[in-house]
């Protein structure tokens, strides 16, 4: 089966700089390179990043140069391939990493793709998810079970870094705290209840983020505008502090919360990206109370896929929670807006499911 070049579809593209910018194209199907993978998409979900590049923040405004097509987290089946794509097959349920290493950098050679020396990252590849269809390079591709409805499997790749960074904590089954309950903070929290930490903390600015933080799996919900977060935190957790936090809010001060909250000893992981330097008490938390901080960079590009996959069953009940809006691609000003809003989890486009 081969589709013909002459096939042109829908595709939301980035089309000028500054905020806003965003309008649906019509896309000719291009020739398929020889490890191109043709994949009709069925779901696709707005992430963080794509609300940075509609609101054309700074760190945007440095990475991308418009026109070029949006949208990453997708799940799809594969309609076609080019000759090197072998391990994909006509009819496979895929989702993508996107992380594209080259292979023979010493990252590479040391295991560590996801921070390869010349990586290259799929939303700079003008391979664009929130369209009918997309053109993906086989190696960003991984196949998911035939199963797995595609709701979920279009949330894998937010969700793998949610699972990393709560394997990165090793908070195992003690406390943690998690800061910020967007949608990697929630994803974050059910993984966590998966694996079995005994006690979550969540922390958050919206009350209905903390609302959403309990019904999959918190705790205990700390509002830092409404209550001393300091004596929250303080009453909350075990002598000494929790065992491990996990920031996405790419806050100030919500890293600084969340350094001073760990114990001894335990770990802060780093999953949100701050807009600018950010500035912590080094001495009193990291070398006098040898707190260790680490940051994490999207997914390990096997060993989290896989952790992630056996971790589904598990999750299922949250993320349909997790899930709060659902729109036609035609709709994505309004789901755009929704997203952007505050007021949602995970915002999807329903494109062909
Ligand atoms: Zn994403
Ligand atoms: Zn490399």
């Amino acid at each position: 089966m081969s589709f013909s070049a002459a096939l042109d579809y829908a595709i939301l593209m980035k089309e000028a700089p500054g905020p806003g910018g965003v309008s649906m194209a019509r896309r000719p199907l291009r020739p398929l390179r020889a490890d191109d993978v043709l994949v009709r998409i069925s779901r696709a979900a707005i992430c963080g990043t794509d609300l940075h590049i509609i609101g054309w923040n700074a760190w945007a405004a440095k990475a991308y140069k418009p026109p070029f097509a949006l949208g990453h987290e997708f799940s799809g089946i594969v309609l076609d391939r080019g000759p090197d794509a072998a391990d994909i097959h006509i009819g496979d349920k895929v989702a993508a990493e996107t992380h594209l290493a080259c292979g023979h950098c010493s990252q590479c050679a040391a295991d560590r793709g996801h921070t390869c020396l010349n990586l290259q990252v799929f939303s700079r590849l003008d391979c664009g998810a929130f369209a009918e269809f997309a053109v993906v390079p086989a190696p960003l591709l991984r196949v998911l079970p035939a199963d797995l409805p595609h709701k979920y499997a279009c949330l894998m790749e937010p969700l793998g870094i949610a699972v990393r960074a709560v394997q990165e904590s090793q908070a195992e089954a003690g406390q943690l705290l998690v800061v910020g309950c967007g949608p990697i903070g929630l994803l974050a929290i059910a993984a966590a209840k998966a694996v079995g930490v005994a006690c979550i903390i969540a922390m958050d600015l919206a009350p209905h983020r903390l609302e959403l933080a309990k019904a999959v799996g918190a705790d205990v919900l700390i509002d830092p505008r409404a209550q001393d977060a300091d004596a929250q935190l303080r009453r909350n957790a075990q002598e000494g502090g929790v065992d491990a936090a996990v920031d996405t809010s790419g806050n100030q001060a919500g890293i600084g919360l969340a350094l001073a909250a760990v114990k001894p000893g335990g770990n802060l992981v780093l999953a949100g990206l701050p807009e600018a330097a950010v500035s912590l008490d080094l001495s009193r938390h990291v070398i006098l109370r040898e707190v260790a901080i680490r940051g994490i960079y999207g997914r390990r590009l096997h060993t989290t896929w896989r952790d992630t996959i056996a971790l589904l069953p598990a999750l299922i009940p949250a993320l349909d929670r997790i899930v709060t809006h659902e729109f036609p691609l035609d709709r994505f000003d309004e789901a755009f807006a929704t997203a952007i809003s505050g007021q949602a989890g995970k915002v999807q486009f329903v494109v062909n499911d």
